[in-house]
């Protein structure tokens, strides 16, 4: 019996949701093998990052275990290198002793996401910080008590400005939710530093754009830039970060502002294994069908933030969301099951139902179904759609007991990790890894252990 060998890379919002469909169905027979890799064994709800930053939730309340919500369908945890379309293999390194994997496969859906683009400016690279993963919302909590306390020790005023001083590049969703959060949290901390006052505090977003959010429209753009000028936020608009030395943020305008945190969320490029490949690109993300399918490569599929999706009857493509990348991956997954059984095809078709972003102190802004509104019901409904949206009723009960407690006794102000634990992890890392490799070197493979 000829087994079919499926392989999701990249266990995000597209990659579970194919897997998952698979989990139910395909992934049950004998004749047909599936294989999720990812290089984090959780999938991150990236909607409720903003909160871990703001000290709202903790990053084990926002990640859920892939092993736990799967059960047929196989996972291994490994970064993806390579792929050789011709061999159809797939090539990745995993564990701390970065062990060699290789995967042949049948059919290959790529759902391996987006990463960060600075644009190529070395300085914002070296310096600033990102928002896109949850050590990213972790460290950057971490950060702002970091820089408290470090701007409680200071007697120089300019310096304690400067050390307070968090400028975002972005006005989009997540770089308006994040300042939102980092507002928040370091207005409402900086109490418990009798030697700091507010008025240190400088938080700034900067937005080439004519205005915020342009997402949800003008209008809700200027009601968020609104809210968050009335909690003391600077919007700059239409200007870009140009430059970052880890000391003055510049603006294109040549402006400077000192600040010890630029916190880049200004754009994003696809995985770098997305950009190996040759096959036809839209503006780097794989250009596929309205099945899914990558154009000239039978077998290869690609789902969310990496793929060119067009919105059929329309010269568009469809934006890279999470509730895009949902039923993307739902729908990828059942064309691939028909693909095997002989079935046919089905068209993604989908039409947003609507946008919801929190700007911070109990405020949204929403668009659901055409209509705007914002505020306070607008911040209620944004939670009670993303706990509702979150897998697992684990975790929607552990964020509703976060988000109780935050209304009755405020944000938690520790550090999760401070410099003495990153540096005594990557010893023991170093050690691990050390270990691991002197003592594989018996059975050491000349070729990558091929695993299916
Ligand atoms: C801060 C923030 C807030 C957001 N808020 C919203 C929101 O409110 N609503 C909304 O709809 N969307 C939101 N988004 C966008 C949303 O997160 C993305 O559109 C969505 O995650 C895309 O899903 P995906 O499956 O394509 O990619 P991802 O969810 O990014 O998943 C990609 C997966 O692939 C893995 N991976 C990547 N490269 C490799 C490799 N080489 N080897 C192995 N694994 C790899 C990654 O670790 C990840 O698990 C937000 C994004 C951010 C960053």
């Amino acid at each position: 019996m000829k087994t079919t060998r499926i392989v999701i890379a990249g266990g995000g919002f597209a990659g579970l949701y194919a897997a998952m469909h698979f989990d139910k169905r395909l992934a049950r027979r004998a004749d047909v093998e599936v294989t999720l890799i990812s290089r984090e064994n959780f999938i991150l709800f990236t909607p409720m990052l903003h909160e871990v930053a703001a000290g709202d939730l903790y990053p084990g309340d926002i990640v859920n275990p892939l092993r736990r919500i799967l059960r047929h369908v196989k996972f291994v945890d490994a970064d993806v290198q390579a792929i050789d379309l011709n061999a159809r293999r797939i090539r990745c390194i995993a564990s701390v002793a970065d062990r060699e994997l290789e995967f042949e496969f049948d059919h290959l859906l790529l759902t391996l996401g987006s990463e960060t683009n600075f644009f190529n400016m070395n300085g914002v690279r070296d310096w600033s910080v990102t928002m896109k993963s949850l050590s990213d919302a972790a460290l950057l909590r971490n950060r702002m008590v970091a820089l408290l306390e470090e701007a409680s020790l200071q007697s120089d005023e300019a310096a304690r400005r400067q050390l307070l001083t968090f400028v975002t590049a972005g006005g989009g969703f997540s770089g308006t939710e994040t300042t939102g959060a980092v507002n928040d949290f370091v207005r409402e901390t900086v109490r418990y530093y009798p030697q700091l006052s507010e008025d240190l505090i400088r938080v700034v977003v900067v937005h080439p754009g004519n205005f915020i959010l342009p997402e949800l429209g003008e209008e809700l753009g200027r009601y968020a830039e609104h809210k968050l000028r009335e909690r003391k936020v600077e919007v700059i608009k239409g200007q870009r970060v140009a430059n970052y030395d880890g000391v003055v943020v510049t603006l294109s305008d040549g402006t400077s502002i000192p600040a010890a945190t630029l916190i880049w969320t200004a754009g994003v490029n696809p995985s770098p294994v997305i950009a190996q490949l040759p096959c036809e690109k839209e503006r780097g993300r794989l250009l596929v069908s309205e099945y899914l399918a990558v154009t000239g490569v039978p077998g290869l599929w690609a789902a969310g933030d990496c793929a060119a999706v067009p919105i059929l009857d329309a010269e568009n493509f469809h934006p890279p969301t999470a509730q895009h990348g949902i039923r993307e991956g739902v729908t990828v997954a059942k064309n691939i099951e028909a693909m095997i059984l002989d079935r046919s095809l089905k068209s993604f078709r989908y039409k947003m139902m609507g946008q919801l972003a929190s700007i911070g102190h109990h405020t949204g802004v929403a668009m659901v179904f055409g209509i705007k509104f914002s505020g306070f019901i607008a911040w209620w409904f944004w939670r009670s759609v993303y706990l509702m949206k979150l897998p697992r009723l684990a975790k929607k009960l552990r964020v509703m007991a976060s988000w109780t407690l935050d209304l009755f006794f405020g944000q938690e102000i520790e550090q999760m990790i401070t410099v003495r634990d990153i540096e005594a992890l990557s010893g023991q890392l170093a050690r691990i890894r050390a270990r691991t490799k002197s003592g594989s070197e018996e059975t050491k493979h000349e070729r990558p252990i091929a695993l299916n």
